[in-house]
Formats: structure tokens, C-alpha cells, sequence
């Protein structure tokens, strides 16, 4: 179901705008408002089910693997696969989530510093 004044809910059920990449049926793939690398595309899950990582449990086995299968095919769709790229899920408030429903960053088209601040 999706959650009332969930930005991300919003935006998967179109009520909010955002230049969409991919979609199926159980996620949809966005390009980022504010971008940190030339390629910067977030994968969000259609429901709210999952508000971070730490809500998985083995039932979301198919979800959490569809996400990194897409953000693989996304990687490809977008011309960046080759050069490489990176898949972040930022999870809590030390980490940086500013939004509390899963989502995967997909970085690339640039070289990415390692340890990441
Ligand atoms: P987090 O910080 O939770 O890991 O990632 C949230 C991401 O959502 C940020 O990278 C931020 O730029 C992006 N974001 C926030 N608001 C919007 C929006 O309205 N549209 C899009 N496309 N991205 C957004
Ligand atoms: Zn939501």
C-alpha cells in the first residue's frame, strides 16, 4: 500500500514527477534530483513494505535481488557498465538515508574514491 507523504510512494504511483529509466512490477528506476556522478539512478521498490535494509527478511529474498539484477541492466541500459559503477544502499541516519523507503543508489560515469566519506 502506498504510504501517504511518502516522496518515493508518490513518485511510483506518478503522482509525483521523475524521469524514469526502468519500471516492472515490483520496482521503478529514476534518475536522482540531485545527481552525484554523471550517472546517478535510484531503484525503489513500488511498495512501502521495506523503509531500510534492516526491515528484509528472508521472505523479501526475490525484491532484494530483483533490485541488484536491475541495477546491473540499468548499468548496461545507460552505458555504464563497462567503465564500471557502484550500487549503494545507504541505511539509517549515519549512513546518509534521507528517505525512509528502501532504495538503491546506482552511481557511475566517473571514477568513484574509495573508502566513501
Ligand atoms: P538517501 O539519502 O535516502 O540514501 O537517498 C535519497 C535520494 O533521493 C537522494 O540522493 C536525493 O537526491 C533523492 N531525492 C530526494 N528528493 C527527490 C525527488 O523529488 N526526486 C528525485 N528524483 N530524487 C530525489
Ligand atoms: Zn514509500
Amino acid at each position: 500500500m502506498p504510504e501517504q507523504s511518502c516522496l518515493f510512494c508518490s513518485i511510483a504511483a506518478k503522482d509525483a514527477v521523475a524521469e524514469i529509466v526502468y519500471e516492472d512490477e515490483q520496482l521503478i528506476a529514476i534518475r536522482d534530483i540531485n545527481p552525484q556522478a554523471p550517472v546517478h539512478v535510484l531503484l525503489i521498490p513500488r511498495d512501502h513494505d521495506l523503509e531500510s535494509l534492516n526491515d528484509a527478511s528472508s521472505l523479501d529474498n526475490k525484491l532484494l535481488g530483483q533490485l541488484l539484477y536491475v541495477a546491473a541492466k540499468v548499468a548496461n541500459q545507460l552505458g555504464i557498465a563497462e567503465t564500471g559503477y557502484r550500487v549503494v544502499i545507504n541505511t539509517g541516519e549515519a549512513a546518509g538515508q534521507t528517505v525512509p523507503h528502501l532504495h538503491v543508489h546506482l552511481l557511475g560515469g566517473r571514477s568513484l574514491a574509495w573508502p566513501p566519506g
